[in-house]
């Protein structure tokens, strides 16, 4: 039935409040842990700024054509909010030069249903250049015909792929057994566990166009005297000066790589006994390195990252990733600080550099739909900003892939030379 709209100016009209009536969304096409051909979106206002990331709607991100290789498919969802399963919805790309639609094909409407083959209402694609420059294009969504309004858009970068060479060292840390619960001095990760670590981080890092390969063999590492066997102990001083740690990352380091540090556990003697056991990783980028050189009785800064024991790879991959984005340059999103500071919003709870790997029990935004780890924790996500946005002093990056993906070609993770 036909019905009548009448358009107001408000600020004729101050009384009348605007109101934006979604009739689709996309979103993540898949629950749980990352998944590279389901890449999560960075959904963050729907004004139109400046690239990356220029679309009326969200931004998502896809890896470029890497030579010999066939390009991954990804799928985003569409969910529709206020659009009938019967509606006709057909998804445009802007250009082809950089993505090529999969499925549906342009001038064929999606389905809504699953199907053997696809999911219901997802849209298929995958890059169609190497990505140089990292290009970006618009998907459009078009309703009714091939030729109807746009309802909907989500911007889609093509980023050339960036490799991180991964150098693994695992390390065997002798001193006194701890009384209250000793560990053992070799470092319990096995190969496969390694190998599942850096599977899953690749995972999360593709839809920034970032690929982390690892060198062939692993380093054994023995370090002896430490305060407690198999153990780094974090003490009242900061990180970058810790002298059990920066050993550590002084040990053998690959000059041309992204060096990792495996051991059994940290133990924070700052904290309360019961919850000094909580650090899960460490890095330092080559700028805190170069700001702690070496002095008396310490063996200077260096850059890299050091992580201790987890049975459950998907807990390690994830403080893994974002440990490395901190060697990137990347600070923590959602706020800085104490605890009690962070944001409990959706954004800061999907986002890979919020710095706390589970969400608390009783955020009433914990709901973001990466499921949980092992221990029943609901995890938090693996998500990086893509556009540009102003920032704020608790968003001082906004763009988070850019970012780090400077950081990468300035080599913020390799370790420093010294003579
Ligand atoms: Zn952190």
């Amino acid at each position: 039935m036909p019905f009548p709209i009448t358009v107001l100016d408000p600020k004729a009209f101050p009384a009348v409040k605007a109101r934006r009536v979604t009739l689709v969304h996309f979103a993540r096409a898949v629950e749980g842990f990352a998944d590279a051909s389901a890449p999560d979106i960075d959904n963050r206002g729907n004004v139109l700024r400046a690239a990356p990331g220029a679309a009326y709607g969200p931004a998502t991100g896809i890896t470029g054509k890497v030579t010999g290789k066939e390009p991954r498919e990804v799928r985003i969802k569409l969910v529709r909010d206020r659009i009938d399963a019967s509606a006709k919805l057909f998804p445009e790309l802007e250009s082809t030069a950089n993505v090529s639609l999969v499925y549906p094909l342009t001038g064929v409407a999606l389905n809504p249903a699953d199907t053997s083959s696809r999911f219901g209402d997802c849209i298929y694609l995958k890059a169609n250049s190497d990505g140089a420059g990292d290009p970006e294009t618009k998907l459009k969504i078009r309703y009714g015909t091939a030729t109807g309004p746009v309802i909907a858009e989500l911007a889609i970068l093509v980023y050339k792929p960036v490799t991180i060479y991964v150098k693994i060292h695992r390390v065997t840390i002798n001193g006194p057994a701890s009384a209250t619960g000793p560990v053992d001095a070799e470092c319990a990760y096995s190969d496969d566990e390694i190998a599942g670590i850096v599977d899953r981080m690749n995972r999360i890092m593709e839809p920034a166009g970032m690929i982390y390969v690892p060198r062939a063999t692993i380093a054994t590492e023995v370090i002896d005297s430490y305060t407690e066997r198999g153990t780094v102990t974090l003490t009242r001083v900061g990180d970058q000066v810790n002298v059990e740690l920066q050993t550590i990352l002084n040990t053998n380091p690959d000059p041309d790589s992204l060096n990792v540090y495996l051991f059994n556990r940290f133990r924070d003697i700052t904290q309360t006994a019961g919850r000094d056991l909580g650090v899960a990783g460490i890095a330092m980028s080559r700028d805190q390195a170069n700001a702690n050189p070496p002095a008396t009785a310490f063996p200077g800064c260096q850059a890299g990252f050091a992580m201790c024991y987890s049975s459950d790879l998907e807990y390690a991959a994830h403080t893994a990733a974002h440990e490395i984005g901190h060697t990137l340059r990347l600070q923590h999103y959602g706020g800085r600080g104490p605890m009690s500071r962070m944001k409990n919003e959706i954004w800061a709870n999907r986002n890979l550099m919020r710095n706390t790997v589970n969400l608390a029990v009783a955020s009433p935004a914990r709901n973001i739909g990466y499921g949980s780890y092992n221990n029943g924790r609901v995890r938090t996500g693996g998500w990086l900003g893509t556009k540009t946005l102003p920032t704020t002093a608790n968003l001082g990056q906004a763009n988070q892939i850019a970012i780090a993906r400077a950081a990468a070609a300035a080599d913020s993770y390799k370790p420093v030379t010294r003579s």
